[in-house]
């Protein structure tokens, strides 16, 4: 009997030994037994511990699964964006234009061939500098900023405007959102609100421009398609089954995304005509609301009229800007700093709001 017992307390000790000692040569996963170890031993030695401390512990696992994944997430919808622009501009270079070359008219012709490139070379532009270049964030030195709060995360002065972005775990300057899941892998800023808004802009009219051209040829596609499983079937050869697919894929992703995106594309430019970036309209709204009852009206102090607030956003100081940076890749910066908000140059003194609430 006491040479089982002392067996069985040999083989615990041996077991224990093997916890201890295995997971230290073994790099992450030694990490994450000690991490898990010392969680386990805060929540049950801490006379801190109460309901909240043992929820966040509990969930500890999945805020970091959130925060690993989602970074790839990033990543794959960027090559996502990327794959499928690439397929469509590869069927329009196949299928399309050779049918615009035989059929058209020289004049429609040379606006297909102007306006195709023109639209194409945009969105690539615009979609290159919206995920390569930084949003902009605050000095986290000591600075004589004024009219500054402080943020709590960073621990560092926070100037108008700047929102502390939880993803990027900084604070971005004039933050608009984090658009990582959908397109860009980058947070939307003071630096690259004007590429973003413009990517979404030449996106939704490629589509738009993709989807009328291709209408025509859609249908014919679609109805051959339907053919394929009559008896006796047609004869089409590989080659026209793989047009007819390429066809009705490159229709249907172009209308959808112009759906989606010209809805999204609106909604920011009702928000540039206000003067307002997406996390100020929550913030203005509940403000307006705050005042309303107490018999006050509301101002933004960086809106300015509706024309004035387009022309800060899109850098268009002299009428000839809206050719040569509207209309052309630009690559111009913002007005300002985006760290003090002092009246930009192109706005009239009359339509200037004050700049008290
Ligand atoms: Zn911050
Ligand atoms: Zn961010």
């Amino acid at each position: 009997m006491r040479s089982r017992q002392r067996m069985f307390a040999a083989v615990m000790r041996l077991l224990l030994k093997c916890l201890r000692l295995g997971p230290r040569g073994r790099g992450g996963a030694g990490q994450l037994w000690h991490y898990g170890h010392l969680c386990l031993r805060s929540l049950l030695y801490n006379s801190f511990t109460n309901g909240d401390v043992v929820l966040d512990s509990l969930f500890e696992p999945v805020y970091w699964l959130v925060d690993h994944i989602t970074r790839w997430f990033g990543v794959v919808f960027v090559a996502l964006v990327i794959g499928l622009t690439s397929s469509v501009v590869a069927i329009v270079y196949i299928c399309l234009l050779p049918l615009i070359l035989q059929t058209y008219t020289p004049a429609w012709i040379c606006w297909h061939l102007a306006y195709g490139h023109w639209n194409l070379i945009m969105i690539v532009f615009h979609y290159y500098m919206a995920i390569t270049t930084s949003p902009g964030h605050p000095p986290q030195a000591k600075n004589d900023l004024t009219g500054v709060s402080i943020c709590r995360k960073c621990i560092a002065p926070k100037p108008a405007r700047t929102h502390h972005c939880s993803i990027c775990n900084r604070c971005v300057l004039k933050m608009d959102h984090h658009c990582q899941t959908a397109w860009l892998n980058n947070c939307v800023g003071h630096y690259n609100h004007r590429y973003f808004f413009s990517f979404c802009l030449f996106m939704t009219m490629g589509c738009i421009y993709c989807s009328i051209s291709g209408w025509e040829m859609f249908r014919d596609a679609y109805a051959a398609i339907e053919t394929y499983y009559q008896t006796p079937p047609p004869t089409f050869s590989f080659r026209q089954r793989a047009f007819h697919k390429s066809v009705v894929y490159l229709w249907v992703l172009c209308s959808s995304v112009a759906l989606a995106l010209g809805a999204l594309t609106l909604w920011h430019a009702a928000l540039i005509t206000r003067g307002e970036t997406s996390i100020e309209r929550h913030i203005n709204r509940k403000e307006r609301q705050r005042l309303q009852k107490k018999g006050k009206v509301f101002r933004n102090p960086y809106s300015y009229s509706s024309w004035d607030n387009w022309k800060v956003f899109l850098g268009v100081d002299v009428p000839r800007h809206w050719l040569t940076r509207v209309l052309l890749p630009s690559p111009h910066l913002p007005h300002g700093t985006g760290l003090t908000w002092d009246l930009p140059p192109c706005v009239t003194e009359q339509h200037a709001p004050l700049l008290a609430i």
